[in-house]
């Protein structure tokens, strides 16, 4: 039985989703206690609970205390199976995280697997749709893992209920994957999406975008999408040679479309400037799949808290070292990931650990 806190460091939902996703790889039970106790309203919500559905399911493990507000989890995991899975949320509570939980296990489970999922898809302070199709999933498929992916309706905050679906099939053997630098700009592309608002929000986007970036105007898309409740977003997708990162800005009421249009901008920008490949989401969110994947090393801008957070569950919960490195002369660090864990041995055929 392994104890994690979950208050340590950001003391966030991260904590209990690392944990239950290695847990189900290494095949051992696992307790939290403190559930984030950094946050306003302590214990698990309804988007955390779907995460531990979804990965219980998906181990075919057992737990105890899976209810809202609980604040201790016992997670004992079963054996992984790939195959067909459909998880809610039950709220707007984000999809993609629920994905994120449940991918290093069926990483590793040798065998194809479609996931439907419900709930959120452009949701405030999680990956979007966007960033899980453009910018995390062809990370690993550099590693080996093909993936198709495609949205059948937009969920926003807060009605949620949007609807989207992942094929995914492992390799026989992941690569490793390096990434020092992102390589040339090959294009910018803008999306200005919304449901039910009026249509001139997304064009006045629209025309801010090919303003701020001086974007070709065939390269930035202002549409309507299918969604229950009203929704508005700005996505821009960078697309490099070596890697691709996507920002993104909600649209909220008494927040001007050419504002929110602008932010989208500002985020890129940032990125641009700190010269870094991986951006400081998609690092964070890197880490497992490396971790069950073959290991890798990418450079990165400075880590958050959630990404030391996530760095020190993770060697919790397996004993394995993350480095963490900085690049002589810049604001840049590079992290290692290691392959200590193979895709051999271990019960769920999982991780043979060091
Ligand atoms: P809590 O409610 O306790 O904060 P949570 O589970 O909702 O927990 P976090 O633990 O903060 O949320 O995790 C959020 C995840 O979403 C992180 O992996 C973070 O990198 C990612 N994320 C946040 N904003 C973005 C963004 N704009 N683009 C991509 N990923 C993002």
């Amino acid at each position: 039985m392994i104890e994690i806190d979950g208050s340590q460091g950001e003391g966030g939902g991260q904590i209990v989703r690392t944990a239950l996703s290695l847990a189900a790889c290494i095949g051992k039970a696992v307790r939290i206690r403190h559930i984030r106790q950094g946050r306003k309203k302590p214990g698990l919500m309804r988007q955390h609970l779907a995460c531990v559905n979804a990965i219980r399911q998906v181990c075919n493990g057992r737990v105890q205390g899976a209810s809202i507000g609980s604040r201790e989890l016992l997670f004992e995991p079963g054996v992984i199976a790939a195959g067909d899975y459909r998880f809610s949320v039950g709220s707007a509570g984000s999809t993609c995280l629920v994905l994120q939980t449940v991918l290093p296990a069926l990483m590793q489970s040798g065998k194809s697997s479609t996931i439907v999922l419900e709930g959120g898809t452009h949701n405030p302070l999680a990956p979007s749709y966007h960033f899980i199709e453009r910018a995390f999933m062809p990370v690993l498929m550099q590693k080996g893992l093909r993936y198709e992916m495609a949205i059948e309706r937009y969920g926003f905050y807060p009605v949620g209920a949007g609807a989207w679906r992942i094929n995914l099939t492992p390799p026989q053997h992941y690569q490793q994957w390096r990434i020092e630098d992102r390589g040339r700009l090959v294009f910018i592309k803008g999306f200005c999406l919304s449901a039910k608002i009026p249509e001139h929000v997304v064009e006045r986007e629209r025309k801010q975008l090919i303003k701020s970036l001086d974007l070709n105007p065939d390269n930035v898309v202002a549409k309507q999408v299918d969604s229950l409740g009203a929704g508005n977003i700005v996505l821009l997708q960078a697309e490099y040679e070596r890697i691709c990162e996507v920002t993104a800005c909600i649209g909220s009421v008494g927040v001007g479309a050419e504002r929110v249009a602008k932010n989208a901008v500002d985020l890129l920008r940032r990125y641009q400037s700190g010269g870094a490949p991986v951006s400081q989401h998609l690092a964070d969110q890197l880490l497992l799949p490396l971790l069950v994947g073959g290991g890798g090393s990418f450079v990165t801008t400075r880590l958050t808290e959630h990404c030391f957070t996530n760095i020190a569950v993770i060697e919790q919960m397996t004993g394995v070292k993350i480095d963490i490195a900085p690049l002589p002369g810049e604001r840049n660090f590079r992290v290692v990931v290691p392959q200590k864990v193979g895709l051999m041995g271990g019960k769920n055929g999982g991780m043979a650990l060091a």
